[in-house]
């Protein structure tokens, strides 16, 4: 027969480590797409959250290039 186990404490607090982590967001470039958790840092720029400067640059078309010289 089945014994039901009244005591309060025998089953304990869930354990955080097995519940699914939270996701803030996701890195608008394409290409990189990692996932934002609460607690990192990002960058906004006009609503959109880039992981990285040398993503949102990738994601933006923007690239670095030397005045004088063509490319
Ligand atoms: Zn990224």
């Amino acid at each position: 027969m089945f014994a039901a186990n009244l005591d309060r404490f025998a089953q304990g607090l869930p354990d955080r480590q097995t519940l699914p982590l939270r996701i803030s967001g996701a890195c608008e470039n394409p290409k990189c797409n990692e996932a934002i958790y609460p607690g990192d840092e990002y960058l906004d720029i006009d609503g959109y959250h880039y992981c990285s400067e040398e993503c949102a640059l990738e994601a933006l078309g923007a690239r670095w290039v030397t005045a004088g010289y063509d490319d």
